[in-house]
């Protein structure tokens, strides 16, 4: 499935997506091809680039415009903008090295879509085969492990997915390449890639009527790789890709892969026949990555990442922020590390994953297998939340645990927790703080996943050095916990900044359900009996004036987490009396903007404060404006 809800010119009318040169020019020669019409189309060989197509003297000139590491576009040596729209804005009132002004838009005839290129649909396949190899996911773990990561996931491909691809061969001499390819099948365009030096300099290796043709690749100073001359792409597998559509510059179109030692056959998980000598018939429909039936991807340093003090090597300082990759597959010395992913820690799995040892439905724990530190991690009038272990088959699983006070006779306190593990043992979720289970022994106890680095707001107090991006994607991460809540029917009625709790600086976790209630299926809305103790300067003016809870006013208090989140902790309404935030709401005025937040999160923020609940946004949109916005700047 491909997704291009991050292109950020799918919208324009005028463009239309991963279409070839020539596509382009029929295009606009069917439209007249006079002069200053024009249309936009994706880059094939770079990433998150564009290319502009203007007709002008019954001629169609080609440009490409570059994505810059700034994030901005730019038509090579040209000015800079925010985005291809700009872009092309620009270009309406300014030559600038163009051919002539950009006169009219070429608009796609009604019912075309953009097209998604085979490098779009090729990086989402080589981004899931990778997350499900690494991390061992599946099902919905794996889908939020891809939207939540996708930014941090495309540089992991970008960078090391050729490391496996069956023609890629490491660093071998030019003589070892040439006896490899000249071993078995002797297929015209049989091929292999070598590692020429560790600058990053490769040789594409091919075979040609029995001879062995050896085509430099350079990495030029930006970073991105050519054969002389040749067109430059940001990745190795996009240059093979693209050499396999078309010879461009080769003698020929590569064709099959030479296997590395010790393979069975030249097949590598191609659907071709290797014995028949003979092309596939549908030969000319797919690049080479394409046809593979599977890639096998290097695994990281460790699977899990130990997300507890206790539980690491003595030997070497750890941080558990960043993993290590020691070796790359061809043995030698990568020292490249890299942030932790949100499924590098042991929270991102579900403990329900194995039903032999928790089982959903029968949560009380058994006392022995838990150890309790000293040091309290945080308290409340129901008495406090520790850290301690729990035994599992794996290993010991650092947990948090919400100990009753007990000399608390107090009946509802105790009912309120159970209350909370009724809620919480319903849901499942990695950015959802899970329970593990409830015991009952010297206290009443409620055993929950750890989230280490505690509250959102505290960190953000004390880390101020972090990135608006950042932010951006902790908040996401909370808009998909809360879209799940949504579709389960289940109402938080608390969340905060100070109910969300982070596992690491990139992984938030959605906690604290005492408040919350589950929805039967026929209502939409929790009407509470009377006003409680609330958190009301969370609350929307529905849940105050008529005591009514939905998602929709999650959505509220989403805006206000939002709001204390770029204010790195602030407290919202500072100063400010219940009532008076009330009355502020009431006169249709809002918070503003704090300092750092990016104009299109606070435009967000004011749509989850819309009066009405009927016009507020559920977390569906919510959450796909975040996603959206987030994917933007993380390029
Ligand atoms: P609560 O009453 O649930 O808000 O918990 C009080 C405090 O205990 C929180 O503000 C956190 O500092 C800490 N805490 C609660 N749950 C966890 C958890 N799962 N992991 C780490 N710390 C927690």
């Amino acid at each position: 499935m491909a997704s291009n809800t991050s292109n950020p010119a799918n919208h324009l009318p005028y463009f239309f997506g991963n279409i070839t040169r020539e596509e382009a020019e029929e295009y606009l020669m069917q439209g007249g091809a006079n002069d200053g019409l024009y249309l936009l189309r994706q880059s094939r060989n770079y990433l998150g680039g564009f290319a502009l197509s203007l007709a002008h003297g019954r001629k169609v000139h080609h440009y490409t415009i570059e994505r810059e590491l700034s994030g901005s576009y730019a038509i090579a040596g040209g000015k800079s903008h925010a985005s291809p729209a700009e872009l092309i804005n620009y270009h309406s009132g300014e030559a600038d090295g163009l051919v002539c002004l950009l006169r009219k838009p070429f608009n796609r005839p009604p019912g075309v879509e953009p097209k998604t290129g085979p490098f779009e649909d090729l990086k989402e396949n080589l981004i899931r085969e990778y997350v499900k190899q690494t991390w061992n996911l599946q099902g919905q773990a794996l889908e939020q492990a891809i939207i939540s990561q996708k930014p941090q996931l495309e540089k992991l491909i970008a960078t090391t997915a050729h490391e496996k691809m069956p023609w890629f061969h490491g660093r071998i001499s030019r003589a070892e390449s040439e006896n490899r390819i000249l071993i078995g099948s002797r297929n015209n365009g049989k091929f292999l890639i070598r590692e020429r030096d560790s600058n990053g300099s490769y040789a594409l290796c091919l075979l040609n009527d029995g001879k062995v043709l050896h085509y430099r690749i350079d990495r030029d100073k930006t970073g991105k790789l050519s054969i002389p001359d040749g067109k430059r792409f940001d990745t190795l597998w996009q240059l093979v890709e693209h050499y396999s559509y078309k010879p461009d510059g080769l003698l020929r179109v590569l064709t099959i892969p030479c296997p590395q030692h010790g393979s069975e056959n030249d097949n590598l998980g191609f659907n071709t026949h290797p014995s028949s000598g003979t092309l596939p018939k549908n030969w000319a429909g797919g690049g080479i990555i394409s046809r593979l039936k599977s890639y096998t991807f290097p695994k990281p340093g460790s699977k899990k990442l130990q997300s507890t003090i206790g539980h690491q090597p003595e030997e070497a300082p750890f941080n558990p922020y960043v993993l290590q990759r020691n070796r790359g597959p061809t043995g030698a010395e990568r020292g490249d590390q890299r942030e932790a992913l949100p499924m590098d820690t042991e929270v991102y799995e579900s403990p329900y994953a194995d039903p032999d040892e928790i089982k959903p439905k029968n949560v009380t724990l058994d006392r022995k297998l838990l150890t309790l530190e000293e040091g309290e991690l945080g308290s409340g009038n129901f008495g406090t939340v520790k850290k301690g272990y729990y035994k599992m088959k794996k290993g010991a699983k650092p947990v948090a645990v919400k100990i009753l006070k007990n000399e608390s006779n107090d009946p509802a306190i105790k009912d309120e927790l159970l209350r909370e593990a009724n809620v919480m043992q319903q849901l499942d979720n990695p950015y959802i703080v899970r329970m593990i289970g409830i015991c009952e022994a010297e206290a009443w106890m409620l055993v929950m996943e750890m989230a280490e680095l505690g509250p959102l707001n505290k960190f953000l107090q004390k880390n101020r050095h972090v990135t608006e991006k950042n932010i951006t994607e902790l908040v996401h991460q909370v808009s998909m916990g809360m879209k799940y809540l949504e579709e389960n029917n289940f109402v938080h009625r608390d969340l905060a900044a100070r109910n969300v709790l982070l596992v690491t600086q990139h992984y938030a976790k959605i906690s604290d359900f005492g408040l919350s209630k589950a929805l039967s299926a026929d209502e939409n809305y929790y009407k509470a009996q009377s006003h409680g103790k609330w958190p009301v300067k969370w609350y929307a003016p529905e849940c105050m004036n008529f005591y009514k809870f939905s998602s929709k006013s999650d959505v509220w208090s989403f805006g206000v987490l939002m709001w204390e989140a770029f204010s790195y902790g602030q407290k919202p309404y500072k100063g400010m009396k219940g009532g008076e935030v009330a009355q502020m709401i009431e006169r249709g005025e809002r918070m503003e903007r704090p300092e750092v937040c990016p104009t299109e999160v606070y435009s967000l923020m004011k749509l989850c404060w819309t009066y009405n609940v009927d016009d507020r946004p559920g977390f569906v949109a919510v959450e796909m404006r975040l996603r959206n916005y987030y994917y933007d700047i993380s390029h």
